[in-house]
């Protein structure tokens, strides 16, 4: 068998969105090594070879795929009936028997971060999501690609991030060579809120609204096409944090299967090991905490601390320190 892609090239020289994210699509569920050959339909030459393609097959849309078994030729203009139909997605090793996060934690309790991530690939490859915005998730992004396994990366884009984030969530990107998934807020929930209460609402009735609609519902809907996620979660970061365990079962979080399992293999790694880790392995890492930024949120609700300041006295700093959580983590947290 042999499957061929034919990607858009626009007018601007970019490809077309729906190509990029057929191609994320099937990164994500471990599956583009299943592509043999990716061809161009550039719209400035009718003579490029997607575009000779799609003319020989009576295509007018793009992506599109051709299935070669011998002598026959099978056209999919769907991605994801490609995916039912042709590509099986690869067997999740041990998938039948995953051991339960009360075993993996006792495996796995006193060993490196990097043998954690490892494990956890092992268990789940593309099927596990790392949650990316800050310091560590790039430790753990690093770690990850160093075990030469598939797995998937997602971040938040609340639409009220600062500049600098945005950078070097592209800097990840490129550094790294991975396809980062961007989950984005409901529209009509960010309006209607917008429109009720203004947009800076969580310095009245605190940011549990606001980091609700922007961030636990796209959350939720991210890990819905996951088995199990993995965060950069410190025990030392904050009291809401006391009790993260370095593998949890997540009941706040439902994936196709029930229940996620939460990886957290930084949970006993301060934050100083973690600088550690990323000078010594040259890891990008966001230009605000020279700017005396620790844990790095929205820009409005950021600040950068004073000396002396815990690491997360800049996060919603008009709120209680036992209420500084934006919903991703407290159900298992603040128990
Ligand atoms: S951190 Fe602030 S701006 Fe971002 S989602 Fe929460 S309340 Fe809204």
């Amino acid at each position: 068998m042999h499957v061929t892609m034919i990607k858009k090239r626009l007018e601007n020289g970019e490809p077309c969105q729906k190509c990029v994210q057929a191609e994320e699509l099937l990164r994500r569920r471990g599956l583009w090594e299943r592509i043999d050959e990716v061809v161009v339909a550039d719209v400035r030459d009718p003579s490029s070879p997607g575009y000779l393609l799609a003319s020989q097959h009576g295509i007018d849309l793009a992506p599109f795929f051709i299935v070669k078994r011998g002598e026959q030729s099978v056209v999919y203009t769907s991605v994801l009936k490609l995916i039912g139909e042709v590509l099986s997605p690869k067997p999740v090793e041990a998938a039948a028997g995953v051991p339960d996060a009360a075993t993996l934690a006792a495996e796995l309790s006193g060993r490196r971060p990097e043998e954690i991530v490892a494990r956890a690939l092992e268990l789940f490859g593309s099927e596990l999501a790392i949650a990316f915005s800050g310091a560590e998730d790039v430790v753990l992004i690093d770690m990850a690609v160093k075990t030469g396994k598939p797995f998937s990366v997602f971040t938040l884009d609340t639409g009220r991030l600062a500049s600098e984030t945005y950078e070097f969530i592209e800097r990840v990107r490129k550094h790294y060579g991975v396809p980062i998934h961007a989950a984005f807020p409901q529209a009509p929930a960010v309006q209607a809120l917008v429109v009720k209460k203004g947009l800076f609402s969580f310095y009245e009735d605190g940011h549990g609204e606001c980091c609700g609609i922007r961030k636990v519902e796209p959350l939720r809907r991210t890990l819905a096409s996951y088995r199990a996620w993995m965060t950069g979660q410190r025990r030392d970061q904050s009291p809401t944090r006391s009790n993260v365990s370095l593998v949890e079962s997540d009941p706040g979080m439902a994936g196709p299967s029930g229940s996620l399992l939460k990886w957290n293999p930084l949970a006993f790694t301060t934050l100083g090991e973690v600088w550690q880790y990323i000078r010594d392995h040259g890891v990008p890492y966001n230009p605000l905490h020279e700017r005396g930024f620790v844990s790095i949120g929205c820009a409005p609700c950021t600040r950068a601390i004073r000396p002396g300041e815990h690491e997360r006295a800049g996060r919603w700093w008009w709120e209680e320190a036992t209420k500084r959580e934006c919903g991703l983590h407290s159900e298992l947290n603040q128990r």
